[in-house]
This record gives structure tokens, sequence and C-alpha cells, in this order.
């Protein structure tokens, strides 16, 4: 059993215990925990919030994608206001985001494209990844997270609370990660990925350790050795 079991890679426990109990029960508490949290049917302001967002987010801190995307919703509240954007005014805005020349021209770029379709995105990988700056990640994201589509957006959050949970190797790659993450929960990863991201967020299971307490996978966490 222990090769097709979502706890392989950290489980220390024999086997024929668990297998097939807990990516239901992982999903179902998740679902529970964070059930106010979900976007449904988001109109396009909140579309173009994500596209922001997540091309800013690229290889850059949850905190500066944060306050760099309140900086340029400030400055640039439309997406009109950042297609005729100057990338010269907008390029300081996004220094704490890594890649600021990038990321200006991207946004730039991307407002236009959004404009061009009418304020709306798409809601499959290739065509969003026709957006400037938008790629697997980002689309990923965008799909799981804007549109409920079971997508992997894996973040550093994402990623390390996998890791901790035994749902993938420890050296797994983001990449990897997705793939597993999709091959174990299927329609309902969107469900499960957004709920490990806001366990990172809200400090349950951080970079510094476990906030077992306040975790809602305190009772099946096959990486808690507490
Ligand atoms: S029990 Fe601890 S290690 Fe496991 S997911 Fe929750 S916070 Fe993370």
């Amino acid at each position: 059993m222990k090769e097709n079991c979502v706890y392989r890679y950290t489980c220390k426990q024999d086997c024929n215990h668990c297998s097939g109990y807990f990516p239901d029960a992982i999903t179902s508490k998740l679902e529970f925990a964070y059930r106010d949290n979900r976007v449904r049917n988001p109109g396009w302001k909140k579309q173009w919030w994500y596209l922001v967002y997540f091309v800013l987010s690229a290889q850059a801190t949850v905190e500066a994608t944060e306050q760099a995307t309140a900086d340029v919703f400030e400055k640039y509240p439309r997406p009109i206001d950042l297609a005729n954007a100057d990338w010269k005014e907008l390029e300081p805005m996004l220094a704490k985001v890594r890649f600021k020349h990038q990321k200006a021209l991207r946004l730039i770029g991307c407002a236009n494209v959004f404009l061009e379709n009418n304020k709306q995105l798409p809601r499959t990988m290739e065509e969003l990844k026709k957006y400037p700056g938008v790629g697997d990640k980002v689309a990923g994201c965008i799909l799981n997270w804007a549109f409920n589509l079971p997508e992997a957006g894996v973040d550093v959050h994402v990623l390390r609370v996998s890791k901790r949970l035994g749902l993938v190797p420890e050296r797994a790659s983001a990449k990897k990660a997705t793939t597993i993450l999709k091959d174990i929960f299927k329609d309902e990863t969107h469900i499960v990925s957004t709920g490990l991201f806001w366990l990172g967020y809200y400090g349950t299971c951080t970079a510094r350790g476990c906030n077992k307490a306040t975790c809602p996978l305190r009772k099946i966490c096959g990486g808690y050795d507490g």
C-alpha cells in the first residue's frame, strides 16, 4: 500500500491503517476551515486584481507582493490607467518585488490585453499564458483562486506545507509539487491548494514551525512529530 499512499514520503508508521482516508479528510477539513475565504464568480475588478497580484508575485514574498499591489492600485485604480502608464513612473513602485523593470512592462502589457478582451480573463492555461508575465504558475494560481478551477497554485506556503504534511518529497520543486497535488486531489485540487496557502499565510504552518493548536489538520498531519 505504501507506494500509493499520499504520505509515503514522510510516514514512519506501518502500512494499511490510513491509506485512502487522508486525501478526503484533508480536503474536507481545509474546505470547512477556509470556507469564507473562497471567491465565487468574481467580476472583472477581482479578476484584474488577481492578474496584477500574481504577475507581481513571481519570486517575491507575500508581504512585498501585497504592498506593491496596493501601491499600484492606489496610483492606477483602473486597467486603463495602467495601460496608459509610463513604465518609468511605475518601476520604482515595484522595487521590493524584484525584476521591477520587467514587471512594470508586463503590467502595462497585461492591462492592454485585459482591455482588448473586454475585461474578462480566459479560463484556460493556454489562453491565460498569452498575457505578458503569465507562465504556468501564475496561470494556475489565477484559475485556482479566481475561478475555483482544479489547478494547484504552488507558492512558498503551499510548497512548505505540502512537504510538512508529507504530500510531496522534501526536495520537490514547485513544478513537481503541482503535478503531485493535482494527481492526488484531482477535481478538488483548488480547495487543497488554497487551503495550504492559508495555513502558511495565517501563521499556522510556517517556516519557523508548527502552530498545532490552530491547525485544522492537526489530527491527521503525517509530518507532525509533536
Ligand atoms: S499539524 Fe503542524 S506541521 Fe501539520 S499542517 Fe498543521 S501546522 Fe503544519
